[in-house]
């Protein structure tokens, strides 16, 4: 690998790396030969992950929308592992129904984990970051930021709050040369894609029929992008929402 791309002697927190796309950024970042952190809520799949991983993984159980004790895993996290240079907010959750079915309290659920803990653990990585001059802050939007996607309303409106959040982050800490971006993936193969799926079995082929690419993507496919957009080679880009898609995004 050209070490403009490598991640030696960095260490990423990924959000929600036990599974899914988390894991697989993981995998991604690892193999870049950076050290990677990852939570979750539960232990079992973490300590499976960093079994698989290998010396350069490491766990902490913890729940993202316990936004008071956010800080806490920051300051945890830089004493025994090191300072964190790349933060990646990939823990998210999903619910399918009719926006007239949405309660209040699925609204705010779906809010809280996908939008104001982002904000708590950005606020906790950042402003250390910016004390060392140095980081990058990567979000895990969706295609649902910016197309019509139908019994997704907390969903998109998280996943657009996301997309703001970058906007305004960029705007304030860029000269402190701290990088914030996101990814916009497609349908990718994993378990909260299946779970959608699986309550309209005509949704599969209709998503297929609108990807250009004809196929899923794989959690490997955000992985890299996660890779890149965190490396020495993108030290240029920021406040950006990069998709990964298959080229859903030519217009949904
Ligand atoms: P998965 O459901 O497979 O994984 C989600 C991960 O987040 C799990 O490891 C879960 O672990 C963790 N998680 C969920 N809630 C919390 C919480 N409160 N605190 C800490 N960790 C939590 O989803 P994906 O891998 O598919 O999704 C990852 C991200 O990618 C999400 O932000 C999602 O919105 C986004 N995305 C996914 C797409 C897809 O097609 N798959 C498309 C577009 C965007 P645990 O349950 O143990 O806490």
């Amino acid at each position: 690998m050209n070490p403009i791309f490598s991640l030696e002697g960095k260490i990423a927190l990924i959000t929600g790396g036990g599974s899914g796309i988390g894991n697989a950024i993981a995998k991604c970042m690892i193999a870049a030969g950076g050290t990677v952190v990852i939570t979750g809520r539960r232990e079992t799949p973490l300590q499976e992950a960093v079994t698989e991983l290998g010396e350069k993984a490491h766990y902490v159980v913890n729940d993202v929308t316990d936004l008071s004790q956010l800080e806490a895993l920051v300051e945890q996290i830089e004493t025994t592992i090191g300072p964190i240079d790349v933060l990646v907010n990939n823990a998210g959750i999903n619910m399918k129904k009719p926006a007239l079915e949405v309660s209040d309290e699925d609204f705010q659920r779906i809010i809280h984990t996908n939008l104001s803990a982002v904000f708590s653990l950005t606020r906790a990585c950042a402003k250390r970051m910016v004390a060392r001059q140095s980081g990058s802050i990567l979000m895990i939007s969706s295609m649902a930021a910016y197309y019509g996607i139908d019994r997704v309303v907390a969903y998109g409106a998280s996943k657009s709050g996301v997309e703001g959040m970058v906007q305004v982050l960029t705007s304030e800490f860029s000269k402190f040369n701290v990088r914030v971006n996101a990814i916009a993936p497609g349908f990718i193969e994993t378990a909260m894609m299946k779970t959608a799926m699986s309550s309209d079995p005509d949704r599969m082929n209709k998503a297929l029929d609108r990807t250009p690419m004809g196929y899923f993507g794989k959690p490997e496919d955000i992985g890299w992008a996660a890779v890149y957009l965190s490396s020495e080679a993108a030290k240029y880009v920021t406040g950006v929402s990069l998709p990964v898609d298959g080229g859903n995004s030519i217009g949904f």
